[in-house]
């Protein structure tokens, strides 16, 4: 057994010990889709998970602050990525108020967000940086996949545009470890076509769901059944129109045998997900994040939706429930 033991290389388990106290740690949503946390394990760093407004499924600001009142967290918080999920801007006041107060730079994933406004800025523009994705699901979609970095400062533009081309410039001089991430050409063609819809495409969503919300409340819904996304002041460009149902897994199963598209974001946090284990995050950690992810669900709600469309899925959540 000692034997055994003597065999561990030693300076590695140091070594990572020390890797680990050293390491930079990001706080962020657990509910998310999982390129939020990716990104930041992606560089070594360290996701640390927060629990979410029950009512809004967004990082929790209260707990943003608990979390960096916790004396005994070893590793280095440097940054705060705020999700503006499934379209709704965070609560970016009070999360910039405490990254000030910390000194912590704040990425805001807008990547479900185009065009959301909060306080009468765009979401993606308020943080030092904010990013966007045109995945062909998301508001502003490409032909396969694209994203976008936005950023008011010049010296981080710069460096942003240096990474973007494997860390090289000049040429074939590599100053930093970048990547490939350039937006191809054909995406970048799509995607100049399409922006000047986007408007007029988020308002679209912005109307169904509204739509949605009153029908669902007249047909007596609301409450017993069903909950409605929360509108709180928080812009909502509708990504998703994500409701909260009883009996979910029966209404889905209900919604799919009768041709009504819809889909579960997202059925596990992204604290109890296999890849995170090493975490040491348990099942009760995040009960809210836990909760929502056994609840929620989301329903069409694209623009190009007809009214016989959206009253056949009204009809639908109707019959579930015999209202
Ligand atoms: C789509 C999405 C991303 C980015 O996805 P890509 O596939 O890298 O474009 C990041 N965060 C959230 C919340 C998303 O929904």
């Amino acid at each position: 057994m000692w034997a055994a033991r003597m065999q561990l290389p030693w300076l590695q388990v140091a070594m990572l010990f020390l890797f680990h106290l050293w390491r930079f740690a990001v706080i962020t949503t657990t509910y998310t889709f999982f390129a939020t946390a990716g990104a930041v394990s992606r560089l070594n760093a360290v996701p640390v998970f927060v629990d979410i407004d029950p009512k809004t499924y967004n990082i929790d600001p209260q707990l943003i602050e608990e979390i960096l009142h916790k004396k005994s967290f070893g590793q280095k918080i440097k940054a705060i990525i705020p999700v503006h999920l499934f379209g709704q801007s965070a609560e970016m006041n009070s999360i910039m108020d405490i990254a000030r107060r910390h000194n912590l730079i704040v990425i805001e994933d807008a990547a479900q967000a185009i065009g959301a406004e909060y306080d009468g800025k765009k979401t993606g523009s308020m943080g030092e940086f904010g990013c966007f994705s045109f995945f062909p699901s998301k508001n502003l979609g490409a032909y396969g996949d694209g994203g976008l970095v936005v950023t008011d400062n010049d010296e981080f533009a710069e460096k942003l545009r240096i990474l973007r081309l494997h860390g090289s410039r000049p040429k074939y001089h590599h100053k930093f470890i970048g990547l490939n991430s350039r937006l191809d050409n054909i995406q970048a063609a799509v995607l100049e076509v399409k922006l000047k819809h986007i408007d007029k495409w988020n308002e679209g969503r912005i109307l169904n769901a509204e739509w949605y919300n009153k029908k669902f409340a007249e047909a007596g819904l609301i409450g017993d059944f069903i909950n409605v996304p929360y509108s709180n002041g928080c812009g909502h460009v509708y990504n998703q129109y994500v409701i909260r149902a009883g009996n979910r897994d029966g209404l889905a199963k209900h919604l799919k045998n009768n041709g009504v598209g819809c889909e579960i974001y997202y059925p596990i946090p992204l604290h109890l997900q296999e890849c995170y284990k090493n975490l040491g995050y348990k099942e009760g950690d995040f009960p809210i994040s836990e909760f929502a992810a056994k609840e929620t669900l989301a329903l069409p709600v694209y623009p190009e939706l007809s009214m016989e469309q959206k009253e056949y899925v009204v009809e639908n959540v109707r019959k579930f429930y015999g209202r």
